[in-house]
């Protein structure tokens, strides 16, 4: 009986061409049943670091906000924490000690989308990525442009360093070797080079917040200090559209966290938004895109030696009718949802179990 499951598991999914992938991915990982959504029914979803930022998009969208609104004041109140080391305020730097931040906004009902990468000095860079799509032609603005674009709508310039940030900088800085990001001249078949992100200096973080309101409207904003002491003017997956966000107002809405150089070479939130018309739920679709990332990585480098991928990348993703799910490339990943009524902890889905 067992064995006739596995193998319609494996037709079915299409989770491998190749056995020793395959193996892997016998091993079970949870899926989330949820009953049965009512339409219309307001749903927040977001990345672990978002307890608060759910609390006060939920009682904005149930006080008849558009999901928009809410999301941005949402993640403003972790943009402004300066213990998130991973966001706005207080946010690690780059390899110079200098905050660059990214972030995107997009909004259902209107079918618009705006993000500013880069931005230093600017604490709330999902307000002003809401302004580039409001008060520009544009989707997009970069660096000094973004600043000087903040400014002149009366963004007071601050330092977003914090000491608590400074000094992780200083030990990363201080115990630089293989933990930058850049390379020698390499092939896809190189494996020992770059060993970035294992060492516990470096670290990713980032807050995605997706949300339907009172009128069945999606929005969603990603927001981010981006891979900690990166290259300067590095933009990861955060701020372009169809990679660290993107949502449908018919079908549904989805963002990541994590490796974004991954999440950049696959387009993956606008992939789950459309695997989810296709009528897989939010769950499958993120399983999906991990899916994805894992088989058309080429580069010898960034796989463990099952030629599993070795980095994590996250997803989040609602739908019109309100279900939702996460996944992650590994185990042990986590996600939020506010249904209306609290905040929930839930376990993401994942392709490999971690040891
Ligand atoms: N995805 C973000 C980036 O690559 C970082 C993160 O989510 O941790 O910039």
């Amino acid at each position: 009986m067992k064995k006739i499951n596995r193998r319609v598991f494996l037709k079915t999914t299409a989770f491998t061409s190749t056995a020793a992938f395959a193996s892997q991915l016998l091993q079970p990982y949870p899926i989330n049943k949820q009953p049965q959504p009512i339409a219309g029914k307001p749903l927040a979803i977001s990345s672990a670091n978002g307890t608060k930022a759910l609390e006060k998009a939920m009682g904005m969208i149930k006080d008849g906000a558009d999901a928009l609104d809410a999301v941005i004041a949402g993640v403003n109140i972790v943009e402004d924490d300066p213990e998130d080391t991973s966001v706005g305020y207080g946010g690690l730097p780059n390899e110079e000690g200098v905050v660059e931040l990214d972030a995107a906004v997009m909004h259902g009902p209107s079918y618009r989308a705006g993000s500013v990468a880069s931005l230093r000095n600017i604490k709330n860079p999902s307000k002003v990525a809401r302004l580039v799509m409001e008060r520009t032609d544009h989707v997009l603005i970069v660096g000094e442009g973004a600043l000087k674009f903040a400014k002149a709508h009366g963004f007071k310039e601050e330092t977003l360093l914090t000491d608590k940030a400074r000094e992780a900088w200083l030990k990363w800085k201080e115990n630089l070797s293989k933990e930058d990001d850049w390379l020698p001249p390499h092939t896809i078949e190189d494996k020992e080079i770059g060993e970035i992100y294992e060492k516990y200096l470096r670290h990713y973080g980032t807050i995605h917040c997706s949300a339907v309101d009172m009128q069945g409207n999606l929005s969603c904003v990603t927001t981010t200090s981006g891979l900690a002491y990166k290259i300067p003017g590095r933009v990861g997956d955060s701020p372009i559209i169809g990679a660290g966000l993107y949502c449908d107002n018919e079908v549904g809405s989805a963002g990541s966290t994590g490796r974004g150089e991954a999440n950049l070479l696959n387009c993956s939130s606008v992939m789950i938004v459309e695997w989810m018309q296709q009528g897989k739920s939010p769950e499958e679709a993120c399983l999906l895109a991990c899916k994805r990332i894992n088989e058309r990585c080429r580069e010898k480098r960034l796989k463990d030696d099952h030629g599993r991928f070795k980095h994590d990348v996250k997803f989040y993703a609602i739908n019109k009718r309100g279900e939702y799910g996460s996944a992650s490339i590994w185990s042990g990943g986590s996600y939020l949802i506010h249904d209306g009524t609290s905040v929930k902890k839930l376990e993401s889905a994942y392709l490999f179990k971690r040891k």
